[in-house]
């Protein structure tokens, strides 16, 4: 396992990647956002973490840049608690995750571990509807790549068709224990899997059902 750490605070990125590498994460420092890009497009990590304000480019900037590449490696943000936009911005421009400073290495440890996590059964699942097909190993549509959060979403959908998926099963499902407060970040995934099907599907739309949840249904 090898991450990208994206920070320009030198003390804070060395006890990180000291307390990472006891874990067997190796870890990579790049200390502005220039430098951080340049590594990141190479394109060998397992996740990247990226600090939102630094040098040069911002790691928004950063995070816009590589998934514009196709790069989809998966991102966890890195923030002052109170910068809710800037969480909604990233979540926005495809991060996977977002942590707040300061932040425990356990607790980094555990959403690198999450996002990272490869099913133990590697044979591929696929699961269709009409003109879609979900493929569980790839985390992708149609071929077309997702987001963690954005694939767990889509399964829960994809698995029951034409039946409404609630909110709240969403949020125990996809966020599990960290749920609270997360309800008005689903729109923001649902509203990046309906631009997906848009691209992709002809037959199936998402529908939002006011107060319940969502339903994947033929259009
Ligand atoms: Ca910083």
């Amino acid at each position: 396992m090898r991450v990208l750490y994206v920070e320009d605070e030198k003390f804070l990125a060395e006890a990180v990647k000291h307390n990472l590498e006891k874990q067997e994460i190796k870890t990579d420092i790049a200390f502005d956002g220039e430098e951080g890009l340049n590594m990141a497009v190479a394109s060998i990590y397992d996740c990247i973490i990226l600090d939102i304000m630094l040098p040069k480019l911002s790691g928004l900037e950063i995070l816009e840049r590589i998934r514009e590449k196709g790069i989809n490696t998966p991102v966890i943000m890195l923030s002052a608690l109170s910068e809710v936009e800037d969480k909604v911005r990233g979540l926005n421009m495809g991060a996977d995750d977002y942590l707040a400073k300061p932040f425990k290495t356990a607790e980094l440890v555990a959403r690198i571990m999450a996002l990272t996590r490869r099913p133990q059964d590697l044979q591929q699942e696929t699961i269709s509807f009409l003109d879609l097909t979900y493929n569980t190993d790839e985390k992708s549509l149609n071929g077309e790549k997702m987001t963690r959060k954005e694939a767990d979403i889509m399964r829960e959908l994809i698995k029951t068709p034409e039946h409404i998926v609630k909110k709240e099963y969403l949020l125990s499902k996809v966020w599990g224990g960290e749920a609270y407060g997360e309800d008005n970040y689903i729109e923001v995934y649902i509203s990046r899997l309906r631009k997906m099907l848009k691209k992709i599907s002809k037959k199936t739309e998402i529908m939002t059902v006011r107060g319940l949840g969502y339903k994947l249904v033929e259009k």
